[in-house]
């Protein structure tokens, strides 16, 4: 899969959120965004989700020529798999029909194939004992898992995380990671934000380091990890060590 992100500007009253974001990324199966806090990651990846709308620029992921309509953006995200910080699952919807209840309403599946896939994805995450339960009888990790599962569900084109164990603790965020992994594996495609640097090094095949609303650095986990090119890069790795 291909990303094409052209002069990509989405600005909050007077601040550039992005800010004339530009880079191609061909024959990506798994990018991580990295950078420091409030460098524009979340929102590169809410505008790749459809959920937000730059000013000015354009966006090719895919096949997608993305269209900042509302119209064509609400079905945009019916091939699209997100999972947030916090899980946002709806508390008062077991895990069961946190993923079944949006493929019936949202994606019109029958009864039957809702269940069918929620069946089989809880089987193979080991989360099936906890398909009867609220998300509040849940730890963070296994709600976060549920939530990827959701995501999962409906068979989209790519999955889009940002900082899905930015909540959690370590032991915790160790098997949200490891799912992740899992789908990566299994030929998932996926875009991540994380603070996780060496999960970054471990699931990307392709890094980008954003700050500061532009694409400052991108190349595969080697060549930044281990030769990054500008001081900003290296600052950025050895703050995290
Ligand atoms: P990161 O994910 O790298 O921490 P964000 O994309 O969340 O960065 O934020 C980029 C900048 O945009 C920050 O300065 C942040 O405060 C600002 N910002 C993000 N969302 C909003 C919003 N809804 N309204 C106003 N400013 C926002």
């Amino acid at each position: 899969m291909n990303l094409e992100l052209k002069n990509v500007t989405l600005r909050y009253d007077s601040l550039n959120a992005l800010d004339n974001l530009s880079g191609t990324i061909e024959n990506w199966k798994s990018i991580v965004i990295i950078g420091p806090s409030g460098g524009g990651k979340s929102t590169l990846l809410r505008v790749l989700a459809g959920l937000e709308s730059p000013q000015t620029g354009s966006v090719r992921i895919g096949t997608h020529q993305l269209k900042f309509e509302e119209e064509w953006l609400r079905e945009y995200r019916k091939k699209i798999g997100v999972v947030f910080q916090a899980y946002n699952l709806f508390p008062h919807w077991t895990a069961y029909q946190n993923i079944c209840i949006p493929l019936e309403k949202v994606h019109k599946l029958s009864a039957k194939e809702s269940k069918r896939r929620a069946d089989q994805l809880l089987l193979r995450f080991g989360l099936i004992e906890h398909a009867m339960k609220l998300p509040a009888q849940l730890s963070g990790g296994q709600q976060q898992r549920i939530a990827i599962a959701r995501a999962m569900a409906i068979e989209p084109e790519y999955l889009l995380l940002d900082e899905p164990t930015s909540a959690l603790d370590p032991q915790l965020t160790y098997e949200v990671l490891d799912m992740i992994q899992e789908l990566r594996e299994s030929d998932t495609n996926l875009i991540l934000v994380t603070h996780e640097m060496a999960f970054a090094e471990k699931a990307a095949d392709q890094i980008l380091f954003i700050r500061e609303g532009k694409l400052h650095e991108k190349g595969t986990p080697e060549e930044i990890f281990h030769h990054p090119q500008t001081i900003e890069m290296k600052e950025f790795l050895s703050i995290g060590k």
